[in-house]
């Protein structure tokens, strides 16, 4: 593609533009890195901003396969101190008997995942980018609109200080979440579900040490989950309809740990503090295709789930490392349309496993359906005594089918 003379100067071509450096856009610009291609990543906030959307308080649960993904991006090392182990998942439903519990020592691995807060990923992520090969960065930048030929894209940024610029590309990535105005430019259409939930995560403490055990405890009025913490304490999630959501976010901390306390039982000890709450409205949001001409989506702006299974950044982070090995053993154009079909077909059951595994747990346990109940007790109670349920639970993390990325099987991205 040509240079592009603009009013803010002379404008860059690049192989590949990362619209958006969130927890998926950023790892897949460090993917890209050293690969003799030139890669731009713009992000609208800064990394280290209170008011980063990606990288904020929240703590998000890493699979397996997330891990070894990070381990060949060079970050792990760095994430490994501030994670705390998941070795014992504990699922139950408010109410009924059946409950069901996951021991790591029991399917032959270490740990389930390892949990760890969205700063942290953030830091350790765009540390390494200011040392990545091959990578340009610009942020704090937004990209304000993009327009796309058959031969390349090419996107108008406007920097804090209102500078804009021009910038082009091969291949067009849209990691920008999931109002994505990349996928919107490119004409891809989205679905979306609103489940009519809201998310409230905090960080808690309660009277004694965790087990490295998270709870899922699934209620009347939508789940609860606590994860462990390093140095003690829980993040926790609690989903529930939006009214009540706004009427739990109102209250003062001791009557909110009193409310969850009575949502969540006693399995963890006594909830005796908390930190900042915020909350997340939840929709199952699909994208109708995960490519389009010279444009890739990944991550939230390809599908963005319910955080119940903890499944969306793993999904995501599986995008960014096959699209990155994909666009490594391909010489010639990055946004070819052969390697992007390729790609799509590639990453079509794994995102569709998981849509539908995440979007099933939603509905069936907030099904009002009598045997709904009956079915989520039996399954429990089956679950907790059928060995092969949990085993194949236990490699969810490595994606639900078509080919697993090569980072995720501890081998470099080429
Ligand atoms: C409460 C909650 C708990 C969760 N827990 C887990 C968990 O335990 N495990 C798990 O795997 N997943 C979890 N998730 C899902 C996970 O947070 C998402 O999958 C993940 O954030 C997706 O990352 P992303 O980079 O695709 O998008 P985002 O995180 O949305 O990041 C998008 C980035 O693009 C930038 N951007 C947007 N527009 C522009 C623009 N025009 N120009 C420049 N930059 C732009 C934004 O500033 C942002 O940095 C959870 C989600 C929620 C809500």
């Amino acid at each position: 593609m040509s240079t592009h003379e603009t009013a803010g100067g002379v404008a860059s071509d690049f192989d590949v533009v990362i619209a958006g450096g969130g927890l998926v856009g950023a790892s897949l610009a460090l993917a890209l890195s050293g690969r003799a291609r030139r890669v731009l990543l713009i992000e609208g906030v800064a990394p280290d901003s209170s008011a980063q959307p990606s990288f904020d308080e929240r703590t998000t649960a890493l699979g397996n396969a997330t891990r070894r993904i990070f381990q060949g991006l060079g970050v792990w090392d760095e994430l490994a101190g501030e994670a705390a182990a998941i070795r014992t998942i504990h699922v139950s439903e408010a109410g009924r008997f059946g409950s069901a519990r996951l021991r790591a020592e029991e399917q032959g691995v270490e740990a389930f995942g390892y949990v760890i807060a969205n700063r942290v990923i953030g830091r350790a992520l765009w540390s390494a980018l200011q040392r990545a090969s091959g990578v340009t960065l610009r942020v704090p930048a937004k990209v304000a609109a993009a327009e796309i030929a058959a031969d390349g894209a090419s996107l108008k940024l406007v920097g804090a200080d209102g500078a804009q610029e021009v910038v082009s590309g091969r291949l067009l990535v849209a990691a920008d979440g999931a109002n994505s105005i990349v996928r919107a430019a490119a004409g891809i259409a989205a679905q979306v579900e609103d489940y009519d939930q809201v998310a409230i995560t905090a960080p808690l403490l309660t009277d004694r040490p965790h087990d490295g055990t998270a709870y899922e405890r699934f209620t009347s009025s939508g789940p609860v989950a606590l994860l462990p913490l390093r140095g003690g304490g829980y993040g926790t999630v609690w989903a529930c309809e939006p009214g009540r959501a706004a009427q739990l976010l109102a209250l003062p901390e001791a009557r909110y740990l009193e409310a969850l306390q009575e949502r969540f039982g006693w399995r963890a000890g006594r909830l005796l503090s908390m930190g900042r709450r915020a909350s997340y409205p939840l929709r199952l949001s699909r994208a109708e295709a995960t490519v389009g001409t010279r444009t890739v989506l990944v991550g939230n702006a390809a599908q963005g789930l319910h955080p119940i299974a903890g499944q969306g950044f793993n999904l995501g982070l599986r995008d960014a490392a096959l699209l990155a090995e994909r666009i490594a053993a391909a010489s010639g154009d990055p946004g070819a349309p052969e390697l992007l079909r390729g790609y799509s077909q590639a990453r079509a059951a794994d995102r569709g496993g998981v849509v539908r595994f995440t979007d099933s747990l939603v509905k069936l346990f907030a099904s009002t359906w009598p045997g709904a109940s009956l079915l989520r007790t039996l399954g429990l109670v089956m679950f907790d005594l059928s060995p092969p349920a949990k085993r194949a639970l236990a490699r969810v993390s490595l994606g639900f089918g078509g080919p697993t990325p090569r980072l995720a099987r501890g081998l470099p991205v080429a």
